[in-house]
């Protein structure tokens, strides 16, 4: 790749003190796995040039450099609600920024790169299924219209990692709007100086919410854009029964996308109670309590905006108008997956409680439901009736267009944890061919394919409700 792409580093220039500048850990014996030949062409970078060995060496975080130095960030957080004062790229490296044919500012970010000053004794590096998993859901994620950070590439780095068992380590380059985490924030606000935090709060409306910059109280104007990002992308995850599973501050971004897939996964059965982490003992992060955690998280942002803000009155308000734009969100997502003609908050609420009492698996119930066979999946029958009735009397005449438009946004194809544990297990070892039919599903997850239909079920004997998807 023919001196690689140009890459900027206004980040690192709008708040150095916020990243260090540090070099990856050289991989002995890169080898490209997946490369997003979609997301590279959009970024206006040439696929072939990034399989050919110069592009690989970028990919895993051998240079060239791209005319920037690579830089960890800093960051704190609110880990499972305890204040950690320094967090930071512990094995991951922000390599530059990119800004596409269409302008627009994308971050290049490399993880399991070796360890940072901020790697808090763990050892900087990553196997290659936790990689592939992130690649595989944040390319579910993107065809669901979710947004979300994306996976370039995973490359094997032909060192080995030391987990439970030795196992491959790899390197994931990730593709952001930015890095811009709530949890920046509040380093930038704990260090106690202002006009570091009002330099990040100015990076983060020019990146990100660049009305912002013309409003009357421009950072109040950014916490709001803030909340309403989050309030939506919230939602998007609660009607499509996806699991995030570590919302701890630094894992919520300003730019409202969907980051860092950990012990995430999507919900079979509906339970509020869904965790799929090992470490939430306590359902912090479930299923259902993902709304009012993101809340919290908002909160501290609020906190730590308020000194420039200076009008704590202000914060409140916009905070409390929270709860309600995140139920606008998602009343309206809900009457698009039902086919209503007017939204109704009650019949959602009363859906979900239906489909948890009688413990209905969440995706394929809104195709049965659109194909007419909804009623078949309960026991208790009258009950379904009953709510069947109310939403009967919401529906537009034409009931093939009903169908039709729920079948746009309800998908078929979900990455649910049993499939995408058997795909990492054989990329494991060596095949990854699983991988490559579950992207093609989930590129298209509303097209329903023959032959398919094991794709489409939850899984055999029900899932199990906690696994261990380590990182
Ligand atoms: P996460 O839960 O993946 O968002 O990570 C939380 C923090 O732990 C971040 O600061 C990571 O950089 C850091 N971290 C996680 N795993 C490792 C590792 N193997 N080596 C160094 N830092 C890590
Ligand atoms: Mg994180």
């Amino acid at each position: 790749m023919t001196g690689g792409p140009q890459l900027d580093d206004s980040y690192a220039r709008a708040v150095p003190e916020l990243s260090l500048p540090w070099t990856a850990v050289r991989a002995p014996a890169p080898r490209l796995l997946l490369l997003n030949d979609a997301l590279a062409t959009g970024l206006g970078l040439d696929p072939a040039a990034l399989r050919a060995p110069d592009g690989v060496a970028l990919l895993v975080g051998n240079g060239p450099p791209g005319g920037v130095r690579p830089v960890a960030q800093v960051y704190a957080g609110h880990q499972w609600g305890v204040w950690k004062p320094r967090l930071g790229d512990g094995r991951a490296l922000l390599l530059g920024e990119l800004v596409d044919p269409g302008g627009q500012r994308h971050d290049l970010h490399l993880k399991g790169t070796g360890p940072t000053p901020f790697a808090r004794g763990y050892d900087g590096m990553a196997a290659i299924g936790p990689m592939v998993r992130e690649y595989l859901m944040g390319e579910a994620m993107h065809a669901l219209g979710v947004p979300t950070t994306r996976a370039l590439a995973v490359t094997a780095t032909g060192a080995q990692v030391q987990r439970d068992t030795p196992l491959a380590g790899a390197v994931l380059c990730r593709v952001a709007a930015s890095h811009l985490r709530i949890g920046t924030v509040q380093y930038a606000a704990a260090t106690g100086d202002r006009d570091l935090l009002r330099a990040l709060a100015d990076h983060a409306i020019a990146r990100h919410h660049p009305a912002a910059a013309d409003a009357d109280e421009p950072y109040l104007e950014l916490f709001r854009s803030v909340v309403d990002a989050q309030a939506s992308l919230v939602a998007r995850w609660m009607l499509i029964g996806f699991v995030h599973g570590v919302l701890s501050t630094d894992n919520t971004t300003l730019s409202g996308e969907t980051i860092d897939y950990g012990p995430c996964a999507f919900m079979d059965a509906v339970d509020p109670a869904t965790v799929f982490s090992s470490l939430d003992t306590t359902g912090r992060y479930a299923y259902g309590a993902q709304p009012d955690i993101v809340g919290w998280n908002l909160a501290r942002l609020g906190e730590s905006l308020a000194p420039l803000i200076g009008d704590d009155a202000a914060v409140q308000d916009v905070l409390a108008g929270y709860p309600a734009a995140h139920r606008r969100y998602r009343t309206a997502g809900m009457a698009a997956k039902l086919g209503l003609a007017r939204e109704d908050e009650q019949l959602g609420t009363d859906l979900m409680e239906l489909l948890h009492a009688q413990r209905i698996d969440f995706t394929s119930f809104f195709r049965a439901l659109s194909a007419g066979t909804a009623r078949d999946l309960f026991l208790d029958r009258a009950a379904f009736d009953a709510w069947a009735a109310r939403r009967e009397a919401l529906l537009p005449a034409d009931r093939a267009a009903v169908a039709r438009a729920m079948d746009r946004v309800n998908p078929v194809y979900v990455p649910r944890n049993h499939l995408v544990d058997a795909a990492l297990d054989a990329a494991g070892q060596g095949d990854l061919g699983p991988v490559h039919q579950l992207l093609e599903l989930f590129a298209a997850p509303y097209d329903e394919r023959p032959g398919r239909a094991e794709f489409a079920r939850p899984a055999p004997g029900g899932a199990p409700h906690v696994t261990y998807c380590g990182t």
